[in-house]
């Protein structure tokens, strides 16, 4: 008889939900990792640093589970078809894992869970990702938040009243379920090779939380958690660090709320992933501008600001808070192009890429979201650089040829790309 733990985006033995529990039945546990070839498949980058950081995170978490003799049992392929396998070389009470919000990983789970039930095992699944749920938090009328402020406001007063429970460490358990050395899947076996990228560490660094709020909104600096990719994978746990942000800093915390709220948005409303969350937005006639969106990619826009910041984001998979905004508003409002192109190119792209708080933040960017920009506020990036680049260090970093005869002309006059931006949005809905 055994148990099965399903690892997903937790990717960590403390302080892990599902995993505590699990460890606390009868049964021994067997924690499994599944290489989804749904999404594996599908990634065109061979050399994604984001499967290479999953590959090695479960290789170190195997090797401290040989040294209680135990292991990660890794497969590669579909999630459905290797339950069936597990089903049928294995006595299974139960899987435990924690949930993931986005569409597809809850449809995933249905099926998974009626097929475990169909065969008389249960399939217990345990917030973990969030610290609170789609219906945690509700305004009075008992409604989701559709603004970020009142959410907020909400969310803190909970959390000051009932801190959530933080568990220990489930390597000092002993139920794990005793295997022969197991060996996890090279990243060569399943056709993909190491990255040049970086992942930034896992550590928080508390003198830079402590500043946080003065230095956030300046590029050049190195002054935000980089954290991203950690929560994203839960290789951190989303719990230990807010008790870190409420101490330390409750512009940090902010943050961290953000977080929530729109993993909150697409859990209440998944057809944000293809449309706007304002559906009149969708009536925006978008220029199937190619050549604009293929020069915004490259970073080649002929705006030094826009350029730094889809540079930092191609060589390093990261860019930072100020610059997505900057950058993500000059492709919808000066280059009118569809918020859903920017947002597949930061999917493929960014290290900590997150479905909510991307899909989040382009649509805030694009007015079509929660809490949107107004339809006629179109960020000047120039004036952006003048309040948050002053002395141009982040733009000589990453476009070493500006002020050159080499760098480009812009690829469109600002005041024209401004009111064609508003003159559009106000036609489409009808203003
Ligand atoms: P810090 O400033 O150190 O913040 C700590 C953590 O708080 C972050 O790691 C993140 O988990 C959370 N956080 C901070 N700001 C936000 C925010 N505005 N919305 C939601 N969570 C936030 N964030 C992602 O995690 N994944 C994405 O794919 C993503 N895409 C974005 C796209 C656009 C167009 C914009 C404008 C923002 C996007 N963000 C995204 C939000 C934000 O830019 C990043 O979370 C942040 O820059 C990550 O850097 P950091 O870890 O150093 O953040």
């Amino acid at each position: 008889q055994v148990n099965i733990f399903w690892f997903r985006r937790d990717l960590r033995f403390i302080d892990n939900t599902a995993l505590s529990y699990a460890l606390k039945e009868n049964s021994p546990v067997l924690p499994i990792f599944i290489f989804d070839r749904e999404i594996l498949d599908k990634l065109e980058d061979k050399s994604d640093a984001r499967v290479e950081f999953i590959q090695r995170t479960i290789l170190q978490m195997n090797e401290k589970l040989q040294a209680k003799g135990s292991g990660i049992k890794t497969f590669y392929g579909q999630p459905e078809e290797v339950f069936k396998t597990l089903t049928s070389t294995h006595k299974i009470d139960a899987v435990f894992t924690n949930r993931d919000y986005e569409p597809y990983a809850t449809s995933r789970d249905r099926a998974v869970e009626e097929y475990l039930k169909e065969n008389g095992i249960g399939f217990y699944t345990f917030k973990d990702h969030v610290i609170y749920e789609k219906e945690e938090i509700v305004s009075g009328s008992g409604t989701f938040y559709k603004v970020f402020t009142p959410y907020s406001r909400a969310w803190k007063a909970k959390y000051t009243e009932h801190p959530p429970h933080i568990h220990g460490d489930s390597l000092t358990n002993d139920n794990w379920f005793k295997v022969e050395k197991l060996d996890v899947h090279s990243l060569k076996s399943m056709g993909f090779e190491s990255s040049p990228i970086q992942i930034p560490e896992k550590e928080l660094d508390t003198d830079l939380v402590k500043k946080y709020t003065e230095k956030r909104n300046f590029p050049s600096l190195n002054a935000t958690s980089r954290l991203g990719i950690h929560l994203r994978f839960g290789t951190i746990s989303i719990r230990q660090l807010a008790k870190e942000a409420a101490r330390l800093n409750s512009t940090f915390l902010n943050e961290l709320i953000w977080r929530d709220f729109y993993a909150m948005i697409l859990a209440n409303n998944p057809q944000i992933v293809d449309n706007a969350f304002k559906a009149q937005y969708d009536q925006i006639p978008w220029r199937k501008d190619e050549e604009g969106f293929k020069l915004w990619c490259e970073g080649k826009t002929g705006y030094p600001i826009v350029d730094a910041g889809m540079r930092q984001l191609n060589n390093t998979g990261f860019m930072h808070n100020r610059v997505r905004m900057i950058v993500a508003s000059f492709l919808t409002k000066h280059l009118l192009i569809d918020w859903r192109w920017g947002e597949a190119y930061f999917a493929k792209k960014l290290l900590d890429f997150d479905l909510a708080s991307n899909n989040g933040g382009w649509q805030w960017a694009a007015g079509t979201g929660t809490d949107a920009q107004p339809y006629f506020r179109v960020f000047n990036p120039e004036s952006q650089t003048e309040k948050f680049d002053k002395d141009l260090k982040y733009i000589k970093k990453w476009v070493p040829e500006f002020g050159t005869k080499d760098y480009p002309e812009p690829i469109v006059e600002h005041k024209f790309a401004r009111l064609r931006a508003i003159d559009t949005y106000k036609t489409a809905l009808g203003k």
